[in-house]
């Protein structure tokens, strides 16, 4: 009689993720954005704005006790300062990504530059306006609608503000 044929090795990697994956690499650049933060005592979210070809045309840190500006969101002054690089206030074919879900003012600043897509990492259920609290950048009231991505690395960027605010 034949010996049966050994079991496959159970595979120890997690399958790969087809929609978050690619956009690993630009959540660490925004996770390094982040990090700029802390020296002002700012809560540590960061944002990079990538042009339609791919290449990183803005980046920004949350600089609101540096700057005692209350908009002065990652995600706001990233997309002020791609249309500065680029010369164009429409952000057309741009993806914003950012280490967490959007607020209001944010999400409302995502559609009004007509960014494409914008990509979050970790969700803010206390204020999330990117599919947690609201889902401002889908309403299907509003003709300008960007593709969202949630959850890139978002183990990593809850556990980046979770350290923040315990240190605090
Ligand atoms: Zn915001």
């Amino acid at each position: 009689m034949a010996a049966a044929a050994p079991a496959p090795e159970p595979t120890t990697e997690p399958p790969g993720d087809p929609v978050r994956d690619p956009w690993r690499d630009v959540m660490r650049l925004a996770l390094a954005e982040a990090d700029a933060a802390a020296p002002a005592g700012d809560v540590p979210v960061g944002a990079v704005v990538l042009g339609p070809d791919g290449t990183v045309i803005a980046r920004a840190h949350n600089e609101r006790e540096a700057t005692g500006d209350p908009t002065a969101h990652a995600e706001v002054l990233a997309l002020r300062r791609a249309a500065a690089a680029t010369g164009e206030w429409r952000l057309t074919g741009c993806t914003l990504v950012v280490t967490l879900e959007p607020c209001v003012m944010c999400a409302g600043a995502l559609v009004q530059s007509r960014v494409e897509r914008v990509v979050f990492g970790a969700l803010d259920e206390k204020a999330g306006a990117t599919g947690s609290l609201w889902d401002l950048v889908r309403d299907r009231r509003l003709n300008h609608r960007p593709e969202v991505i949630q959850g890139v690395l978002g183990e990593e960027c809850a556990a980046q503000l979770t350290a923040f605010f315990r240190s605090r």
